[in-house]
């Protein structure tokens, strides 16, 4: 029993402290419940829903405020890894403050426009 109390970790249940119906936050991202003691990060789960389908190896999950705790959809651009290493080198954290929201989301539906759209239209 004592075993199990630690292995089943920080946040087990509604004693903890940081529990908050089924969610929680660890190194800044948010977990969500999904099962009987099962967790997902949930931009991913947002991500999915937001998509209609499953997610695909490969695929990454980007904030667009660089806020990883903001899973809202509108916050969310999936993509592929190179596009999503262009979107971090085109703004990081301090010009993402700067910057509204919709500018982010433009910046960001550019570059999966130049790097992934394009990638599937030329052949
Ligand atoms: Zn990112």
């Amino acid at each position: 029993m004592r075993l199990k109390r630690i292995q089943s970790g920080a946040f087990a249940g509604p004693n903890n402290g940081r529990w908050k119906g089924g969610r929680y936050t660890n190194k800044g991202y948010v977990f969500v419940r999904i099962g009987v003691g099962k967790y997902r990060l949930e931009h991913l789960v947002v991500a999915e829903q937001k998509l209609g389908r499953a997610l695909k190896r490969g695929e990454v999950v980007h904030h667009v405020n660089m806020d990883t705790t903001d899973n809202r959809p509108e916050n969310l651009t999936i993509c592929s890894q190179l596009a999503h290493m262009r979107i971090h080198f085109e703004y990081g954290c301090v010009l993402s403050r700067l910057l509204k929201h919709e500018e982010l989301v433009a910046i960001n539906e550019r570059i999966v426009n130049e790097v992934d759209l394009r990638k599937i239209d030329v052949r």
